[in-house]
């Protein structure tokens, strides 16, 4: 088992593609971005 910073997953709301990224960086961001590019904000994803 490696020991990863916990993961959230997201999925594009323009293309489908699921996006994963560790928490600590989606709270820093507060957006993730797919690999076409698009911006997919997190406000509501986070916060548990
Ligand atoms: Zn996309």
């Amino acid at each position: 088992m490696t020991e990863h910073a916990h993961e959230i997953e997201v999925t594009c709301p323009e293309c489908g593609e699921v996006v994963r990224l560790s928490e600590e960086e989606a709270s820093a961001k507060m957006k993730a971005t797919c690999k076409k590019g698009h911006e997919i904000p997190l406000a509501k994803a986070i916060g548990g």
